[in-house]
């Protein structure tokens, strides 16, 4: 499976730090800290977490002036911690003025990001907005124009709506609203262009909340641009609802092709890591073929054909072992990450599915002798059985790991 190749080919690309996005790159995975960015040692600490989940692109708000001086700081504590992520800035209201009193901060980010929505009103909107794309443009940095459903331009989308209205045949007013999104970013991106951006330093976004209207937009962005699109479902929401939302929605555009940067903007609930929403955005784009970040298990669901939690148990512990090993294992085991483990829970499907894997275990089911096959590139090697199967069969898979993708592999 791989994404539609037309509509991939024809975008641009762009570079943010040394992270390429669009024209047939990999589709990178951004994430968002929450942290105050004037703690800079919080920040620091969220950056690297983010990024040794797998964040290739880690978006900071600078929305004071403490923050925009925090910047600076932030780049460089993280540069002497080996942290290379390129950072971005999110800027609202303010970052024009921001921006001006401190160059410094421009200078450590990797890429601007502005709301079309959110720069000025009336004339101040495009001083403001000229303002950011010259200082985009005197530190030669990417900028994205990201709007946002929540706070779309207001004075276009009244004037479209007011457009709209005289018609002999008004459209429906969602359908103006949704134009008027990307005439946003349509028209801030020609603007910037204007101001003397480069076309590959645009990137665009039209983030909804609902899935059905993220998908009806972004269709009808990729067809009018050649910008890299950055897509993520806005306010996904909290636990499953949020996952299954954003998955629901990004699913559908990748397979067609649209998106070279996604972010799931993901609620942690109370006491969550920040760092999930990364995980699954990983997740979306491996189970679809479109990447590989970490060994995935394939487990089966379980049933009364085994009551026991012990095969639950250990599917879980071996996708957390594998999930925590990959940034120690990535850079020593190229290609460790398409590695597949099955862990099932009986003879009907475990032999079976386990054959399919690199690795897979078999173990017994309710009333089946206390043993579990294990299947290494699809035959039977051992049998493990007694109160260390789970620990045995982690040493099979760290065996496999070092002699098929370490310096000796053979
Ligand atoms: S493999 Fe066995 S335990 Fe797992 S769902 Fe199938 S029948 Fe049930």
């Amino acid at each position: 499976m791989s994404q539609n190749p037309i509509l991939s080919r024809l975008r641009r690309q762009a570079r943010i730090g040394h992270v390429l996005v669009g024209g047939g790159a990999p589709i990178v995975v951004q994430s968002m800290t929450n942290t105050d960015t004037a703690d800079i040692a919080g920040t620091v600490a969220q950056v690297a977490d983010l990024h040794r989940a797998g964040s290739e692109l880690v978006r900071i708000t600078v929305n004071t002036l403490e923050a925009a001086q925090a910047v600076p700081e932030i780049r460089n504590k993280l540069d002497a911690m080996g942290v290379d992520v390129p950072l971005i800035g999110d800027f609202h209201f303010n970052g024009h003025k921001l921006l001006t009193q401190v160059p410094e901060c421009a200078q450590a980010l990797a890429k601007l990001r502005i709301n079309p929505g959110n720069v000025g009103r009336g004339e101040k909107r495009d001083e403001q907005f000229a303002t950011l794309i010259e200082i985009a443009c005197k530190y030669d940095k990417p900028v994205r124009i990201g709007v946002n459903w929540g706070s779309l331009d207001q004075e276009l989308a009244a004037r479209m709506m007011d457009e709209n209205a005289r018609l002999a045949e008004p459209a429906d007013a969602k359908d103006v609203m949704f134009r008027a999104m990307i005439a946003s970013a349509l028209q801030s991106a020609r603007r910037a262009e204007e101001l003397g951006l480069g076309a590959d330093k645009i990137i665009l976004s039209c983030k909804m909340s609902g899935v059905q209207d993220l998908i009806t937009v972004y269709r009808d962005l990729a067809s009018q641009c050649d910008y890299p699109l950055h897509l993520g479902l806005t306010e996904a929401g909290m636990g499953s609802k949020g996952i299954v939302a954003s998955t629901a929605a990004l699913a559908v555009l990748l397979q067609e092709g649209i998106g070279d940067t996604i972010r799931v903007s993901l609620t942690p609930e109370p006491g969550e890591s920040r760092t999930k929403e990364v995980q699954v955005a990983q997740e979306i784009l491996q189970t679809m073929g479109l990447r590989a970040f970490t060994p995935l298990v394939t487990a089966c669901p379980g049933c009364g054909r085994t009551t026991s939690t012990v095969f639950q148990e250990l599917a879980l512990k071996i996708q957390t072992w594998l999930r925590g090993q990959m940034p120690a294992w990535r850079g020593v085991y190229p290609g460790v990450e398409d590695m597949k483990v099955a862990v099932m829970g009986c003879v009907v499907n475990g032999p079976g599915e386990s054959k399919h894997a690199n690795i897979g275990i078999s173990l017994p089911g309710t009333g089946e002798v206390p043993v579990a096959p294990v299947y290494v590139d699809g035959k039977k090697t051992v049998t493990l059985k007694g109160d260390r199967i789970a620990e045995d069969f982690q040493a099979i898979v760290e065996d496999y790991v070092r002699s098929h993708y370490g310096a000796e592999k053979i």
